[in-house]
């Protein structure tokens, strides 16, 4: 009775995690902190003067990005994704994919965003 119910408890998660990866993949952050590792997603500041990064940015705290920097007081702090063009990281689009592209904060080139297409 234990094993089986054991067993039904394992599917259930595995299923669950799979709902999850499938609906919620697309738009999930590029650098998760990992589960017990030390808190925070990365984030990156797009402002040119100021360039603050963090790791382990606390993004638990109501309100929308992108957030204001902690360094340079704008609302230019966002989650990173890395540029394919020149491979450094630059600011992705907070939330969806309402913009066909982006443009890099280094190279200035357009990165094109696919958007999950409906099947
Ligand atoms: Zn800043
Ligand atoms: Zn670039």
């Amino acid at each position: 009775m234990n094993r089986q119910k054991i067993l039904i408890g394992g599917i259930i998660v595995c299923v669950a995690v799979t709902v999850y990866a499938v609906i919620f993949k697309p738009f999930a952050p590029k650098f998760k902190a990992p589960e017990g590792g030390p808190k925070g997603i990365h984030v990156l500041c797009t402002n040119a003067d100021c360039g603050f990064e963090d790791q382990h940015y606390d993004a638990s705290a109501r309100g929308r990005w992108p957030r204001t920097c902690p360094k340079c007081g704008q609302k230019t702090l966002y989650m990173p994704m890395r540029c394919p063009h020149c491979g450094e990281l630059t600011a992705e689009p907070p939330t969806g994919y309402d913009k066909p592209s982006i443009k890099c904060i280094h190279c200035g080139k357009e990165i094109m965003l696919q958007p999950p297409m409906p099947q």
